[in-house]
């Protein structure tokens, strides 16, 4: 099954083991990320979600979303931190709204393992505009 190209009319049943999985990219992630593609732009075309697992201290570079992003968090305790701001701290069960164009980073803490399903809308084809590697420095927030 191809998730992009699915029937717009029709419902569609995605079993749990045709979602494609990849591990986060060097230029993207710090650390061990999974990163497993829930469903893609392919109806109205405007969204897409994903499941991240990030091992603990693994964490996504600096990015922006051009119409913002929701973190739905699955397990563990996170960091997330929009430039200039201070570091927050998630944990499962909690929701993070990102507004669209804030540069930001998010992945676990330094010692806990943690999981997000990530929803951001797409413009011209893109959800996400990365950028430099988030430094110890900062993750740390030091
Ligand atoms: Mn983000």
């Amino acid at each position: 099954m191809d998730t992009n190209t699915m029937t717009p009319n029709t419902v569609a049943v995605i079993p749990l083991d045709v979602a494609p999985r990849f591990a986060g990219p060097a230029d993207q992630f710090t650390g061990a990320v999974q990163v497993e593609s829930l469903f893609y732009a392919d109806l109205a075309g405007t969204n897409g979600g994903g499941m991240v697992r990030f091992e603990p201290g693994a964490r996504t570079a600096w990015h922006t979303h051009p119409r913002g992003q929701t973190l739905i968090v699955t397990a563990g305790e996170g960091w997330i931190q929009q430039e200039g701001e201070a570091r927050q701290t998630f944990r499962a069960g909690d929701v993070v709204r990102i507004p669209p164009n804030v540069r930001h980073w998010h992945g676990a803490s330094a010692d806990t393992a943690m999981s997000h399903i990530a929803i951001a809308e797409f413009v011209d084809g893109e959800s996400v505009t990365w950028m430099e590697l988030v430094s110890d420095e900062a993750y740390l927030g030091e």
